[in-house]
């Protein structure tokens, strides 16, 4: 039997201690202010952009939205970025993904100043992890890491496995991995004998995007599994990556879908904006 991680119950934990972090920073004066910038009405993006806005209420700091209409130019939301990275009372610019598809992501994520780029896509900030310095990290997979040492789970010496190689979860949690002295293999679409991979894992973090892909025949007895994928079926029931029944009997610890990873995103991201109010301490 495994133990169940929590991320509802962690995430919450987290962002009580910003809470009151947030609240010692007001007493010295100082302030911060997360601008959230959705493009078009796309439901999905617009509970997670309700979402940040309550977070941030509750941890104390302020919020600003734009919502502009789908046929907003590129030019005009390069005009924002631009008028919002020269503000000083915004400390955190987070433009909701995807973008339609007449505007160039890439261009946009880098016309935000990476001082004030929370969801750590920036590439300096990329970069910066890279190389082991200081920056953002992007809100996921640092999610992935709390979720691991607040449950106890050792990273250090442990061989991780890590399906998926996206820019927003499988290449920073690979990174964050390695930042935390674990061996670590990443794996994607293009991998040969990925069950024999997977079954080598201390510690399995899936995110491929497709439904309940991993089996219990991809999970060494004992592994700790991580499940990033959320998936969502004609009755609102969500699933993940990992088919739950067959992998916890197997695994020492295993993150549900709903209620594991996925909590943990936006509560990394009030920690992103908190970090701003930090870096000035
Ligand atoms: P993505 O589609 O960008 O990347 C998927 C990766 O999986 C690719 O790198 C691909 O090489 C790999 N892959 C695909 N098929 C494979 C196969 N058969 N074998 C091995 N590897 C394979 O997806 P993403 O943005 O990284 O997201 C992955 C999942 O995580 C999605 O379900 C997404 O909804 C979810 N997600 C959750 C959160 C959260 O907050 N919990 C955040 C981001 C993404």
């Amino acid at each position: 039997m495994a133990k169940i991680i929590d991320g509802k119950k962690i995430s919450a934990e987290i962002k009580e201690e910003l809470k009151q972090e947030v609240a010692k920073f007001k007493e010295q004066g100082k302030e911060a202010a997360l601008a959230v910038i959705q493009v078009g009405n796309d439901p999905a993006s617009s509970v997670y952009v309700r979402n940040k806005k309550r977070a941030c209420e509750y941890i104390g700091i302020g919020s600003l939205s734009y919502e502009l209409p789908e046929e907003t130019s590129e030019e005009e939301l390069l005009k924002l970025i631009a008028d919002l990275n020269a503000k000083q009372e915004v400390s955190g610019i987070l433009v909701q993904l995807p973008l339609p598809s007449h505007m160039d992501e890439d261009k946009v994520i880098r016309a935000i100043d990476p001082a004030k780029d929370v969801d750590g896509f920036h590439p300096q900030n990329v970069g910066a992890l890279v190389i082991g310095q200081k920056g953002f990290v992007s809100c996921t997979p640092a999610g992935i890491i709390e979720l691991l040492k607040r449950s106890g789970v050792e990273i250090a010496g442990k061989h991780c496995v890590v399906i998926g190689r996206s820019n927003i979860v499988g290449k920073p949690m690979a990174l964050l991995m390695l930042r935390e002295n674990a061996t670590v293999t990443v794996t994607h679409s293009k991998t040969q004998n990925l069950k024999e991979i997977c079954k080598q894992a201390d510690i399995l973090i899936v995110a491929i995007g497709k439904k309940e892909f991993i089996t219990a025949d991809y999970i060494k007895e004992g592994a700790a599994v991580i499940d990033v994928g959320i998936h969502r079926d004609e009755n609102n029931k969500l699933s993940g990556d990992v088919k739950f029944d067959e992998a916890e009997p197997l695994a020492s610890a295993i993150t549900p879908v709903p209620g594991g990873v996925g909590p943990m995103t936006i509560a990394m991201l009030m920690n992103n904006c908190v970090e701003t109010m930090r870096r000035d301490a």
